[in-house]
């Protein structure tokens, strides 16, 4: 299909493109890779009647450290993130992540800010970024504002964005030397969206799990940070009986669709699965 007629704008600079959103309200969208928001303009699902591109604005580009955090623009690509040397060294589980994203040809053009503030459930990144404990620096007209990714996501396609507001980058606290990490994903073919995925992050001590974070892509209709399946292995050595713990909290907050990936009683059981796999890599992976 042919996606329905609009304006098309390119702005150089955040703030010109933070007031042409605020000028042109509701029936704008800002347009960063494209590669979620072209194909629901195909679909007719989105009609916005300005797109405002982002790709111009510099300042929305690259990767630094901030003091204890990396700090990611918006339009920093997928493809950037897994060439980072920073990335690799630091955060390790956004690579991982980034490497399990459709395919090349969309990693080169999906950016970070697009896949988080999308709202869209089978996006991979969310979930991470709860998991990591990033938040996401919202600009608008009214100035700027910080908040965190646990607290963005609302509902499907449903963020904490106000009219108006542009996601301008994301930062994340540097994890632990020696932390362990997992993406586990689980997708009927190569380039497909999660039928269930979990993030996790720990770090070991005296050869028992000091601190943990998971959280799950796809298994409701926002990223969910799975804090009661996170304390169930805190201090634990990740025995059998902890992980089954840590899985059956997990799966109580799941409530998947049922759609062509599987019904939600399928999806919520393989969910677990991905959180008992993404537990064992993380802990074999971290420093005791
Ligand atoms: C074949 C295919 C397979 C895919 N598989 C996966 C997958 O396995 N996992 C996955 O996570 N994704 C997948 N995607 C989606 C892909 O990662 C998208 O590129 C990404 O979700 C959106 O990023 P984008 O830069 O393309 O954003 P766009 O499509 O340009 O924008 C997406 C939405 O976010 C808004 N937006 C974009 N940037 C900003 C910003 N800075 N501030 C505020 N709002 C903004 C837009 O207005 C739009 O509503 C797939 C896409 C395709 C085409």
């Amino acid at each position: 299909m042919i996606p329905g007629e609009f304006e098309y704008h390119r702005p150089a600079s955040l703030a010109d493109a933070v007031k042409l959103l605020a000028d042109f309200g509701d029936e704008a969208r800002p347009l960063a890779g494209g590669h979620s928001l072209i194909p629901m303009m195909k679909l007719r699902f989105a009609t916005p009647e300005h797109l405002v591109d982002l790709s111009a604005i510099d300042s929305l580009k690259g990767i630094c450290r901030d003091g204890d955090a990396l700090v990611i623009g918006a339009m920093t690509t997928q493809s950037d993130i897994i060439a980072s040397a920073d990335i690799a060294s630091h955060l390790p589980l956004l690579r991982e992540t980034a490497l399990l994203i459709a395919d090349p040809q969309v990693r080169y053009m999906g950016t970070l800010g697009g896949n988080v503030a999308n709202g869209d459930p089978g996006n991979d990144m969310p979930a991470v970024m709860m998991a990591l404990g990033a938040s996401y620096r919202l600009e608008g007209p009214d100035g700027a504002r910080d908040v965190p990714a646990s607290e963005f996501y609302q509902g499907a396609y449903f963020t904490a964005l106000e009219p108006g507001e542009i996601l301008s980058a994301v930062s994340i606290p540097l994890p632990a030397q020696g932390h362990g990490y997992a993406y586990e994903k689980l997708k009927r073919k190569v380039g497909d969206y999660a039928t269930a995925a979990a993030a996790v992050t720990l770090t070991m001590a005296g050869g028992k799990v000091a601190t943990c974070s998971i959280a799950l892509t796809n298994l409701s209709e926002t990223p969910l940070l799975a804090e009661d399946a996170a304390a169930a292995v805190v201090g634990t050595s990740l025995d059998d009986q902890a992980i089954a713990a840590a899985v059956e909290a997990a799966r109580a907050i799941m409530n998947p669709a049922a759609d062509a990936r599987g019904t939600s009683e399928y999806r919520t059981h393989v969910g677990g699965i991905m959180v008992a796999r993404a537990l064992k890599r993380a802990a074999a992976r971290a420093a005791s």
